[in-house]
């Protein structure tokens, strides 16, 4: 028998558009004799879009208006055996997608409710890593309240990291609200932003130099496997979402012209993190390489990374042997075994 997949994508998030690019790649790489893909689009407002208007969004790449409220359309997804949450950021990367999946008992592909949540968060994906011995850069926690109440003992906190530093939004991705603050002038446009955005900032000590940015695929539930180390080269101040999106402006290279050793220790590294964050199914694990000191620094995990055919997380399955529709046929698999 086919297996029934719900195929989840849009989503209220920043990266709403990048979601419908990968869920459009996915939607096409299912192979037809083994599921019954339905696919359900959910609009920047939050609202689960009906079947004409969901092709009409995957279609025109933004959704429109209407749908049904979240709660209403889980119910009736009980008829699916898993479902496939290709959201990106708050509302869907987070655990509360994941959350209400589980309340409503069915399978899906990915982390579940704990590991999706502490991994979206920066600071407390930076708590538990520390814990489990993970190297990664200086870092402090700032919340709205005392930048509304007490400013100056946050400006001291990120002052004290030295400067530049990099001010993020704890929840977000696609360095939506992501500055680099080269001097203590430019902190309070920084952290009116990154506040702008969410209740929780993160503030960063940048790398001793400009890093190289360098990240690993890892794929499976409690034994899973590193693929080979891709690296991300680009022109510009850092990776900021211009450059990720923009065509042309960043180019991957898979395997990253690294070191044996270091390649090795990236993915030692990224194992014990999706280990360590009680990840599932799948994640890409972010690092930065200071070529000069030698120092690898593990940045972020990214539970459900950018799944176009031509993303950097299939690419690295890809260069590990898998071929994209193998891979997500996998995951499939893997969020049935997960029950
Ligand atoms: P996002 O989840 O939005 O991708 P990241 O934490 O990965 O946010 O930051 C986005 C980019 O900003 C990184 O890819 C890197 O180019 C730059 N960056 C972020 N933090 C630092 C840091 N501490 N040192 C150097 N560069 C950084
Ligand atoms: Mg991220
Ligand atoms: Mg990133």
């Amino acid at each position: 028998m086919k297996k029934r997949i719900l195929l989840l994508a849009g989503g209220q998030s920043g990266e709403h558009e990048v979601s419908l690019m990968s869920a459009k790649s996915v939607l096409a790489a299912l192979p037809r004799d083994q599921f019954d893909v339905t696919p359900v689009v959910i609009s920047k407002q939050g609202r689960w879009l009906p079947p004409t208007d969901t092709a009409r969004a995957l279609e025109s790449g933004v959704s429109a208006h209407g749908g049904d409220l979240v709660l209403h359309r889980a119910a009736s997804a009980e008829g699916y055996d898993a479902v496939f949450p290709l959201l990106h950021g708050p509302m869907g990367e987070d655990g509360t997608i994941q959350g209400l999946l589980t309340l409503a008992g069915i399978p899906f592909v990915g982390s579940g409710v704990l590991g999706s949540a502490v991994s979206m968060d920066k600071v407390m994906t930076k708590q538990v890593l520390a814990s489990a011995g993970v190297p990664q850069v200086a870092w402090a926690l700032a919340l709205r309240h005392e930048w509304r109440s007490t400013p100056d003992t946050v400006r001291v906190r990120a002052s004290n990291l030295g400067f530049p530093l990099f001010v993020k939004p704890a929840n977000l991705g696609s360095s939506v609200g992501i500055s680099k603050v080269n001097s203590a002038g430019e902190l309070t446009a920084a952290l009116d932003l990154a506040f702008g955005l969410d209740r929780r900032v993160i503030l960063e000590a940048m790398t001793s130099y400009k890093p190289r940015e360098v990240e690993v695929g890892i794929l499976g539930n409690d034994t899973p496997i590193a693929s080979p180390v891709g690296e991300l080269q680009f022109d510009a101040e850092f990776y900021d979402y211009d450059t990720k999106y923009t065509e042309g402006r960043a180019t991957m290279h898979i395997p990253a012209p690294l070191p044996d050793s270091v390649s090795q220790r990236v993915r030692d590294i990224a194992l014990t993190a999706f280990r360590a964050l009680d990840c599932a199914g799948l994640a890409r694990v972010d690092f930065f390489y200071v070529q000069e000191t030698g120092e690898l620094l593990l940045n972020e995990v990214n539970t459900m990374p950018g799944f176009t055919t031509t993303s950097m997380y299939p690419k690295l399955l890809e260069a590990a042997g898998i071929s994209y529709s193998e891979l997500v046929t996998r995951l499939v698999g893997l969020a049935l075994e997960k029950r």
